[in-house]
């Protein structure tokens, strides 16, 4: 069988569209691998061949009748089981969802659907997307392509590591603190958490209202472009969407970065692993070489941002969690990992009454406080570009009995939660043979703008052509 495992969704797409490559060759290769790795990198619960099969032979036969299509029509593409998918099981990772089959599909997926994606199988994760590693899932834990004693990042590791590894060419995942941009990072693959009601979170199972949000992992800037360009958009299901117009993502992609101010803000380049902020300076002279101005800038609270995600977060996940009590949802509460107990219960005791003003109030109100220092910031530079994660991936089992240690993985990416705004995750190099990301993060709505600079930069260095050897 070819080896289709490098292609973009932006060639692959151009093959199928002009009957050069089989949209049913490509999905069969990309099944093939998905089983074939399944064994080792455990990235996939379910694995869907027969309706990918059946949907790549329609997409075929459309395509032959000489239809025009959607650019992701036949792309084969994996689905975070944290998404519902009408008949197909849906597990948010976790034994308690084990035999639960939804009855519709996630409008995001419903999208996807329409655009005649091939959805190869329903991705792991840590289970409710509780996790920054990979490792919480009661289906076990997916491993690094590129190193497999390491991790690949959490919670949506399953799908960077299906895109990674080239089961699939794109693949949906959540980002409440860091879910997206974490896995991506530290498997070289490009991740966006798109600003908070971008896209519609109807049917995608909620970890923590106020701050999950829909996005995507692809192998390129460009495809992560023209996922977006499908997902995005007003839903009338889910009241937190917006109904701020989406647009062509991919138009004016390629638009110079000249003239655009970036900011470096300082707190994120301080008590780290100085090879990967040696990387993310490197990559900040690379922009400023196509014409960037590059700032120095302050966000001051941002030492709060950790403290406050893990009190508001716990907050929300113990009101969302209380629906699944066994009666109207799969198995009961005993089913719950030690991680979900852990999060029900601080996130109870912060909502208490006589905590609630010391807690989560105070927590809300140190909210308002990061997000100024953003709004503040974008008045100045146009984007800010920092680390995603202050270290490389780490050992399978390093700091899975270290609660602490794992959630201060996610202390550059909550900040972005909190406030809203998106942030685009990039490859930008690697230390050894384990990869490093870099976001862009920019003022509300602003996907566009991220991506023409993600672009600048992919353009100039092609990380993502260094593939795992696996
Ligand atoms: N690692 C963070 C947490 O465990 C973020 C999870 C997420 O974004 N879903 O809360």
């Amino acid at each position: 069988m070819t080896d289709f495992s490098n292609l973009t969704i932006h060639e692959a797409s151009k093959l199928i569209q002009s009957k050069t490559l089989k949209a049913l060759e490509l999905t069969e290769a990309c099944i093939g691998r998905a089983k074939k790795l399944n064994q080792q990198l455990n990235s996939f619960i379910t694995i869907c061949e027969e309706e990918a099969i059946n949907r790549a032979k329609k997409v075929d036969k459309l395509i032959a009748n000489g239809q025009k299509m959607n650019p992701l029509a036949g792309i084969p593409i994996g689905i975070k089981d944290l998404f519902s998918t009408k008949d197909i099981r849906t597990t948010a990772g976790s034994k308690l969802l084990e035999n639960y089959v939804p009855v519709y599909d996630a409008t995001s997926v419903y999208s996807l659907n329409n655009a005649n994606v091939c959805i190869v199988g329903k991705t792991n994760l840590d289970a409710w997307a509780h996790g920054s590693s990979g490792e919480n899932s009661d289906f076990g834990p997916t491993r690094n392509p590129h190193d497999l004693s390491r991790v690949p990042g959490g919670s949506s590791s399953g799908s960077a590591v299906s895109v990674s590894s080239g089961s699939s060419l794109a693949a949906m995942g959540t980002d409440t603190g860091g879910s997206i941009r974490l896995p991506a990072s530290f498997c070289n693959v490009v991740g966006l958490k798109p600003t908070y009601g971008r896209v519609s979170r109807y049917g995608v199972i909620a970890m923590a209202s106020s701050l999950d949000c829909i996005g995507h992992i692809t192998k390129t800037v460009y495809d992560n472009a023209l996922v977006l360009n499908v997902t995005a958009g007003e839903d009338g299901f889910d009241s937190t969407c917006t109904a701020q117009k989406s647009d062509d993502y991919t138009k004016d992609i390629e638009k110079s970065v000249k003239g655009l101010k970036i900011g470096i803000p300082k707190e994120y380049f301080e008590n780290f692993d100085w090879k990967i902020k040696n990387l993310i300076l490197e990559a900040v002279k690379k922009l400023e070489k196509l014409g960037a101005k590059i700032e120095d800038i302050s966000l001051p609270h941002t030492e709060y941002g950790v403290a406050t995600y893990y009190i508001i977060q716990p907050s929300e996940v113990s009101s969302n969690l209380a629906r699944y009590d066994g009666i109207r949802f799969g198995k009961t509460r005993e089913q719950f990992g030690s991680e979900a107990k852990r999060r029900i219960i601080l996130g109870t005791y912060t909502l208490s009454s006589g905590y609630y003003d010391a807690y989560y109030l105070k927590a809300m109100k140190v909210r308002r406080l990061i997000r100024n220092d953003f709004v503040d910031v974008f008045k100045k530079v146009d984007v800010i570009i920092c680390p995603v994660s202050p270290t490389l991936p780490f050992k399978l089992g390093e700091k899975v009995s270290d609660p602490l240690q794992m959630y201060l993985a996610d202390i550059f990416t909550v900040t972005a939660s909190l406030t809203g705004v998106p942030s685009l995750a990039v490859p930008c190099g690697f230390i050894g043979d384990l990869p490093v990301g870099m976001q862009i993060i920019g003022p509300d709505f602003s996907e566009k703008l991220l991506y023409q600079v993600g672009y600048a930069y992919e353009q100039e260095t092609n990380w993502y052509k260094k593939t795992p050897k696996i």
